[in-house]
């Protein structure tokens, strides 16, 4: 079957934050126009016109970088090869500096119907240390700007731990994020990647970071508070009023398969994962050629396709359902990794509730550890 999800990436961005380890590049100076007409291309490579697919999701870099005309452009690409109607979940990333209400209008004109706003602090200090461009009073401006535009779907992005950050400042920022007209948030904890300016300042101890056990005090705050705020949990990072947990994320924690277009873009078809050339002037070269910007492939085996199933399915707070586990593998998944299902029982991190195998709250914490175990070498 064909996928019924979209990724389309669009690697600009105004400022380059010092956490970011996504695949981007500085907005000034690019061909961006060029760009789209390669994206165009590469989507032709791959399908023919008006596909029905589920969810459309545009991240980034940052897709509200583009100008007005620039997101028009990207959008009548879209339509001509995907079927947009008003049951598709239509999400595109922004920043708070980066949204207008003109540019709203064009994002609701063309079926946006969900917009994830990268805000992760209202602590304008702490913004300025991870090397963001906007304030915290933007971002609140811009979330109401967004909903009195009708679009309700909004989702924010917030990190904690982050350098001299307290948990004080986090519950300051958690507790003005739930009294905003928002439905969804995604919590993640700040990872020092290589190749970003954190990394480089952590190497030469130029990094105060929270300890281990503030940070799990955070996530801990974070679960309580946002479960008392009617957020429900339903994936590790992921809270959401009910009703609005992320379809197109979703399909990736239920290891479904999806299309995804653009520099560094992943994809999953036909069983075989697919990773695009990042670097935005090779991937332009490829297309020029008229041949699929693809950097690295892999087909999974049936064992590859378990672990995934396992290690994505179980980031879901209901996680894996062992019956559809059996009709999708022919494999009965308590049998099959017995030693370790009953090890993480017993260690307390797993617990089967009826048919669902899932992490338990204690396991939330660990996730990672427990994905682990089920790599067979
Ligand atoms: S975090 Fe977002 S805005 Fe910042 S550099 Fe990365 S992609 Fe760009």
């Amino acid at each position: 079957m064909a996928p019924k999800a979209v990724y389309i990436h669009i690697p600009f961005c105004t400022q380059i934050c010092n956490y970011c380890d996504f695949n981007k590049v500085y907005a000034k100076g690019q061909n961006i126009d060029k760009y789209l007409e390669a994206l165009e291309k590469e989507i032709t490579l791959y399908v023919s016109e008006s596909v029905e697919v589920e969810t459309i999701y545009i991240g980034g870099g940052t897709p509200t970088a583009l100008d007005e005309k620039q997101l028009v452009k990207l959008f009548s690409i879209i339509h001509r090869y995907f079927n947009v109607n008003s049951s598709t979940e239509f999400t595109i990333e922004a920043n708070p500096g980066d949204i207008d209400t003109e540019k709203i209008k064009i994002l609701k004109h063309n079926g946006i119907n969900r917009i994830s706003l990268g805000v992760q602090s209202f602590n304008d200090q702490l913004l300025k240390i991870i090397g963001r461009e906007h304030t915290g009073l933007q971002a609140t401006k811009s979330i109401e700007l967004i909903n009195s535009s009708n679009i309700e779907n909004i989702n924010l992005d917030l990190i904690y731990a982050l350098p001299t950050q307290d948990l004080l400042d986090w519950k300051k920022t958690l507790t003005h994020a739930i009294n905003l007209p928002i439905k969804h948030i995604s919590a993640y904890s700040l990872i020092i990647e290589p190749k970003t300016i954190f990394y480089i300042k952590a190497e030469k101890g130029e990094i105060e970071l929270p300890s281990n056990d503030i940070e799990a005090e955070m996530y801990e705050f974070a679960m309580n508070n946002l479960a008392e705020s009617s957020f429900n949990q339903y994936e590790i990072s992921n809270f959401s009023k009910y009703g609005y947990e992320s379809k197109h994320n979703l399909k990736y924690w239920n290891n479904e398969e999806y299309y995804g277009f653009g520099a560094g873009a992943h994809s999953y078809i036909n069983s075989t994962r697919v990773r695009n050339i990042g670097t935005t002037s090779h991937y332009l070269k490829a297309l020029e050629k008229n041949i699929k910007p693809i950097l690295e492939m892999n087909t999974l085996s049936q064992q590859e396709k378990i672990e995934e199933e396992l290690f994505l399915g179980l980031r879901k707070i209901k996680g894996i359902n062992i019956n559809n586990f059996r009709k999708r593998y022919s494999l009965d998944l308590l049998n099959y990794y017995n030693n370790e299902i009953n090890d993480l029982i017993l260690s307390g991190l797993l617990e089967l509730d009826g048919d669902q195998l899932k992490l338990t709250k204690n396991g939330l914490y660990f996730g990672n550890d427990v994905f682990m175990k089920f790599i067979k070498d």
